[in-house]
């Protein structure tokens, strides 16, 4: 099913980098997932053998492939189909991307995403630990200090903030803008000024690690201006958001092959159980329900890519993934009846994947509501 449906959708080069992407992630990555998950670690290797795809999108006049959002896209889709823990890794890498192409000056762009290329790690702070949904009230603050900002709050969940070698950090700039304004900053390793409090920890994506950390700190390196923080923070998300419904997808289209086989394997009063409508109709419901997001997903993508808007687009496609996601990992582990949470599937493995995954990003609700806004804004025409 999903071949057909790519040479469909994809260009001839897309789809020639699809194949090669997947190839490389199921005989390089998936041999060592179920190790990561077990030891809650991820080997060196496995980050080295990744790295080149943290460039893909970054423009070559930086040092990166050029090859825009959909090609992202495809890498984390497929990324995601073997390792959802590793997507964060990359995530975290077009997240500090991001921010320096919608908001750093011609040299910023050229010393950090320069830096990204070549191999070195970012991470993106803006979560708080306030409510993620509500960043615009973070207590995180940086105030005016020699020819720079100093920097003071605590963090949550900042993915490999412990190996990250750069780091965009937003914080609450009262002084700049009023209240609800933000800054956005970037502080390279090693961190003066930071106290590691503790990891994050859950039970699904094992082997990503995110912090917990307290910083006061100082930097010269503000990204845009003191008081445009909120809108490089939704601009980056705005892209991230749409590559991760795609991871969110490589992970369901994982669990929904897990459960086709199973059904055809699995014989129950003579006959293959998916021969019941009871089996095969909830399957076929999830299938069409992830080719539906993956069309939302790569349109969002192209959109990026031809200079579009694409909030509304964008965010109804995280949340569609997400939501096909849970419903793919249920059903996988519905089909497989006694047999789910036995460790001898890897049933458990995608429901504590997915449901540790869903919120990264914006949860479902923040999605709901930023492409609800799509809905009634002046863009619709319905609404005009
Ligand atoms: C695996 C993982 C990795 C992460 N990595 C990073 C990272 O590297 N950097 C970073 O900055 N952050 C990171 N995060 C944080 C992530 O962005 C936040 O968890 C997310 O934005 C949700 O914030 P919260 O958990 O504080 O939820 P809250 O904001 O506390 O929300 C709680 C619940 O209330 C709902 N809700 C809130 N407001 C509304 C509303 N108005 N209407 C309806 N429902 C509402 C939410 O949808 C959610 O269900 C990561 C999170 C995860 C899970």
């Amino acid at each position: 099913m999903l071949d057909r449906t790519y040479r469909e959708i994809l260009s001839h080069e897309e789809y020639r980098f699809v194949c090669e992407t997947r190839a490389f992630m199921q005989e390089v990555i998936a041999p060592y997932a179920a190790q990561i998950d077990r030891d809650d670690d991820v080997p060196q290797e496995v980050f080295e053998a990744l790295k080149p795809y943290m460039s893909v999108s970054i423009p070559e006049a930086y040092g990166g492939q050029g090859k825009g959002l959909l090609y992202d896209c495809l890498v984390i889709q497929e990324l995601g189909a073997v390792s959802p823990a590793l997507v964060t890794f990359i995530e975290v890498a077009q997240l500090f991307a991001h921010a320096i192409e919608i908001g750093g000056t011609e040299a910023q762009k050229k010393k950090y995403l320069g830096k990204l290329c070549q191999g070195m790690v970012g991470a993106y702070a803006l979560t708080d630990t306030g409510p993620g949904s509500d960043p615009a009230n973070m207590g995180t603050t940086a105030t005016r200090e020699r020819q720079g900002w100093r920097i003071r709050g605590q963090k949550r969940h900042i993915t490999f903030a412990d190996i990250a070698e750069l780091m965009v950090v937003f914080a609450r700039t009262p002084h700049e803008g009023g209240d609800k304004s933000v800054g956005t900053f970037i502080l390279e390793a090693p961190y003066d000024g930071f106290d590691f409090i503790r990891r994050s920890e859950w039970s699904g994506l094992r082997g990503h690690k995110a912090w917990e950390f307290s910083l006061d700190t100082y930097t010269e390196e503000l990204i845009g201006g003191p008081d445009q923080g909120l809108q490089i923070a939704l601009g980056v998300l705005n892209s991230t958001r749409t590559t991760l419904a795609c991871g969110h997808l490589g992970l369901a289209q994982t669990a929904l092959d897990m459960a086709i086989r199973f059904s055809k394997e699995r014989e129950v009063a003579g006959q293959a159980i998916y021969k019941n409508q009871g089996i095969s109709f909830p399957l076929i419901e999830t299938a069409a329900k992830i080719e539906g997001a993956r069309l939302l997903s790569y349109r969002a993508a192209r959109m990026h890519d031809a200079g579009r808007d694409h909030r509304a687009e964008t965010s109804m496609a995280k949340f569609a993934a997400a939501e096909a996601l849970i419903e793919a990992v249920t059903v996988a582990n519905r089909v497989l009846g006694g047999f789910s949470g036995n460790l001898d599937y890897p049933g458990d493995l995608y429901l504590r994947d997915a449901f540790t995954w869903v919120a990264a990003h914006g949860t479902i609700e923040v999605q709901k509501m930023t492409a609800a806004r799509g809905l009634f804004s002046s863009r619709n025409p319905a609404a005009a």
